[in-house]
């Protein structure tokens, strides 16, 4: 599951995961995660330097990838609400962009994939899960939804966590963090050519599952 944020994925994701008894991996958290453990470190993101704090901080990385209650560990601390705020979010594109982080960070979860698909099944979601994580996925799916309503959203999901904040400054940050996560030279943010797209701007979340499970079934993949 690939798009831009604000399109849903993480909530769409999850549940797809709940409804099909599958593992459910959220790998912004991992990339939020190391950009944690940059910012800690005083470093600055967009320093080359910032990729060998996030590199090392890797090793330390757990993700928990039960859909009923997923998590990121960081040296056995859970870091899933330090993730979310404003300052990992405006410097993890920035941390997302550098080779040796995508390369240690796609390699993990590689090897998260493989387990899980062992064990029954999972549903991934990203920027670069079906261009590159997992080329072969039998099922791609990129969501999409205009500008404005990402924003609004992404807003009210910030609200919900009691970061309440001017919708032309969500749209902002929104458009900025697209546009690096777009055009950055290695693995940028775009649909497979076998993707299916779902604009999701007049579709709610149960509209958007409804989909998902018919794209499951029709592809045989559920056991
Ligand atoms: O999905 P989320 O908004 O949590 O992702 C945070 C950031 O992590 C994205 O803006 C992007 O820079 C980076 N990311 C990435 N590749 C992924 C997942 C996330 O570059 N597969």
């Amino acid at each position: 599951m690939d798009g831009p944020s604000g399109t849903g994925k993480s909530t769409v994701s999850r549940r797809l995961a709940r409804e099909c008894d599958a593992a459910y991996l959220d790998t912004g958290a991992m990339y939020r995660a190391l950009t944690l453990a940059v910012l800690r470190s005083g470093t600055d993101p967009a320093d080359p330097a910032a990729a060998d704090v996030a590199v090392a901080a890797a090793g330390t990385l757990h993700s928990v990838t039960d859909p009923a209650g997923p998590g990121i560990l960081l040296a056995g601390e859970d870091v899933e609400s330090g993730i979310r705020g404003p300052e990992v979010t405006g410097a993890v594109s920035a941390v997302s962009a550098f080779g040796s982080v995508r390369t240690v960070l796609v390699e993990h979860q590689r090897r998260l994939i493989a387990d899980a698909v062992a064990a029954g099944g999972i549903v991934v979601e990203g920027r670069d899960i079906g261009t590159v994580v997992t080329p072969d996925a039998p099922l791609k799916v990129y969501l999409t939804a205009s500008d404005a309503v990402r924003a609004a959203r992404r807003g009210r999901q910030d609200a919900r966590a009691g970061r309440e904040r001017d919708t032309a400054a969500v749209l902002a940050d929104v458009q900025r963090r697209d546009a690096l996560d777009s055009t950055r030279k290695i693995s940028p943010l775009h649909a497979a050519a076998d993707a299916v797209v779902l604009d999701t701007d007049h579709l709610s979340v149960d509209d958007v599952l409804v989909r998902l499970l018919e794209l499951v079934n029709e592809r045989g993949l559920l056991r």
